[in-house]
């Protein structure tokens, strides 16, 4: 898996700071009308007329948040995009910029950082939005990468956390669940690895969860779908840690119960397939696993007709007052308290 088919390396001390700044970022366009001034001067300039500006940002940190054992440099790059313009995306707003900030120690060759920025650019042009800015340092050890993504909005459309009512329907694009699972396989195929480097891994079975956890896909497009069906969503979140974890954000954010119903997760075969072969119980990985970087938002009861045949969205369960607390609904018709056991980074290895 580790593989080596670029040997040539460029040390990061022929270049220096300014040249591998110009070296990384000199064929960067510009798309956006609202990008004014991009990358060269001391920070970007950017004009957003009447929108409402919306930002995130996210912090990588190789050995905590990424393996370079099994994650290639330029999935890498492309996933850091992803995970930022799925934060906009769950503001119901469109993502217009990012920067790039990156630390890395010299073990990392130029090719190393070009393999990186593939990933970056690649990523940039799939979602349409420009890259204006960043900073490049290093780092005592690993590599450390930020991203801040931009975008814009009206006013009247920017999804909250705390927005939901305690009637809404509760609502999830796509899929949950595989990106969890294709790192399990992953973690699995590596420990073979080690063990004895000739072993060649089928992954055939796995293809569907691997890209899942490799190359996740923000859901840009589900702003349009919705306004093309006259849906405002009350409140939005990205599934980034976990179904379980992100109902709760949006229930006590917004001052309301929920009931999830355990037959209504959209979960696809092949995850069926690989918890059975796992021994894995199907639904834990579903509302526990991360890293989906699907929607999951509320809309008012009234929409039900809008939605419930559309195949992007399905509808998992209804908010409630807040008194009835936040339930899974088994199967077999049991209320099981939903807990938050998300990835949570530092709680992780405790
Ligand atoms: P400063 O000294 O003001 O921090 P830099 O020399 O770090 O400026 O950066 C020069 C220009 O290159 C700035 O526009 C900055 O935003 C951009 N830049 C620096 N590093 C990166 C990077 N890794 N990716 C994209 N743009 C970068
Ligand atoms: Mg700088």
């Amino acid at each position: 898996m580790i593989e080596d088919k670029n040997q040539q390396r460029t040390s990061l001390g022929n270049l220096g700071e300014f040249g591998l700044i110009e070296h990384l970022t000199k064929d960067i366009e510009i798309k956006q009308p609202g990008t004014l001034t991009g990358i060269g001067d001391d920070a970007a300039v950017l004009d957003f007329k009447d929108k409402k500006v919306v930002v995130s940002t996210d912090l990588l940190v190789e050995g905590v948040h990424f393996d370079l054992a099994y994650m290639p440099l330029k999935h890498l790059g492309y996933k850091a995009v992803v995970v930022n313009v799925s934060d906009i995306c769950a503001m119901n707003a469109k993502p217009t910029q990012i920067t790039v900030s990156i630390a890395v120690s010299n073990r990392f060759p130029v090719e190393a950082l070009d393999e990186l920025y593939d990933g970056i650019k690649l990523a940039a042009r799939v979602y349409g939005v420009d890259i204006v800015g960043g900073d490049t340092t290093s780092s005592q050890k690993g590599m450390i990468l930020s991203i801040t993504a931009l975008g814009e909005a009206n006013a009247e459309d920017v999804a909250y956390r705390n927005g939901a009512g305690d009637t809404d329907l509760l609502v999830v694009t796509g899929d949950i669940g595989a990106s969890y699972m294709g790192l399990k396989v992953l973690e699995r195929e590596k420990q073979v690895f080690e063990v004895n480097p000739q072993n060649q891994p089928d992954l055939d079975a796995y293809s569907y969860l691997i890209e899942r956890q490799l190359k996740p896909e923000a859901r840009a497009d589900v702003r349009e779908l919705l306004a093309g069906l006259e849906i405002k969503p009350t409140s939005m979140i990205d599934i980034s840690d976990g179904l379980s974890s992100e109902i709760i954000h949006l229930a006590k954010a917004s001052g309301v119960g929920c009931n999830l119903y355990e037959e209504k997760i959209p979960v696809d075969p092949q995850l069926i397939n690989t918890c059975e072969e796992f021994n894995i119980d199907i639904t834990t990985v579903a509302i526990n696993g991360g890293e989906d970087y699907e929607l999951l938002f509320t809309i008012k009861m009234e929409d039900f007709e809008k939605i419930k045949h559309n195949p992007n969205f399905t509808i998992i369960g209804h908010m409630t007052q807040e008194s009835e607390g936040i339930h899974l609904i088994t199967r077999a018709n049991t209320k099981i308290p939903l807990k938050s056991r998300g990835w949570n980074a530092l709680s992780e290895n405790e």
